[in-house]
């Protein structure tokens, strides 16, 4: 499988900051490139990833109970991944499941849903409809998880397990690294953070700090989540930095 067009690969983790929340997936994989292609682009998308390549360490990952959502492939080398799917199952795991197959027939779809799978992909898939599928899954959690991971302030609000934000219940159409800016934003919200703290955090690499790229990208974010006619959320603290606080 080739990766879909239009996903930029990135280094792996490079917009995970550090103590955040962040909605964690174990891919079930043992086709390197697929692998390899999925941890990436699930990392730029924001989520943790952990990956297994056959069902015995996916058990081990698995029993820790600290994936949000699941995506299995069915043609593993040690175990049918519909029986590790079972066994998850009856170990208590109740995390949704994205099955991923080059079965495609309608029986297969049925037998692997009634086995404890949540949705069904069939290979070769494009990722956008992989993260689409993803996200309707965690968005299907149970609320009060859904409602955990959604940070507001006043009518900005960030749905973390989506990586959408809304302002006045309106989408805003925000980039992966967008996204990020906001999120460590919000999450300190009413403190002023500077330039070498997003780069930290937001970025975490070192970058010359007389770089203007952490500038450029408030300018960017402003001009989506600051729209015209909206009280401004995002204020520039010159020679210091930003903050983010209804004022
Ligand atoms: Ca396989």
């Amino acid at each position: 499988m080739t990766p879909a067009t239009g996903i930029s690969i990135i280094e792996a983790g490079a917009l995970i900051s550090p103590n955040e929340v962040l909605v964690r997936l174990l891919v079930v994989e043992d086709d390197r490139g697929i692998q390899e292609f999925l941890k990436r682009a699930l990392l730029e998308a924001g989520y943790q990833v952990d990956v297994a390549a056959n069902a015995k360490s996916a058990e081990t990952l698995a029993a820790e109970g600290i994936h949000d959502a699941m995506i299995v492939d069915l043609g593993l080398p040690d175990l049918d991944g519909l029986d590790l799917i079972a066994r998850m199952r009856s170990q208590g795991n109740s995390a949704p499941v994205l099955i991923l197959s080059a079965r495609r027939s309608v029986d297969e779809r049925v037998r692997g849903l009634e086995r404890g799978g949540d949705d069904y992909l069939t290979k070769p898939f494009a990722f956008a409809e992989l993260l689409a599928r993803v996200r309707n899954m965690l968005r299907r959690a149970t609320p009060t998880q859904a409602e955990s991971l959604k940070l507001r302030v006043a009518d900005l609000e960030l749905d973390l397990a989506r990586r959408e934000a809304r302002r006045a219940g309106e989408t805003l159409q925000l980039t992966p690294q967008e996204f990020s800016l906001l999120e460590y934003l919000v999450r300190n919200a009413g403190r002023v953070v500077t330039r070498t703290m997003i780069l930290d955090h937001v970025w975490r690499m070192r970058i010359d700090p007389a770089t203007n790229v952490v500038d450029v990208h408030i300018y960017r974010l402003r001009s989506k989540v600051d729209r015209d006619g909206a009280r401004p959320l995002i204020h520039t603290i010159r020679g210091v930095g930003y903050v983010l606080k209804e004022v």
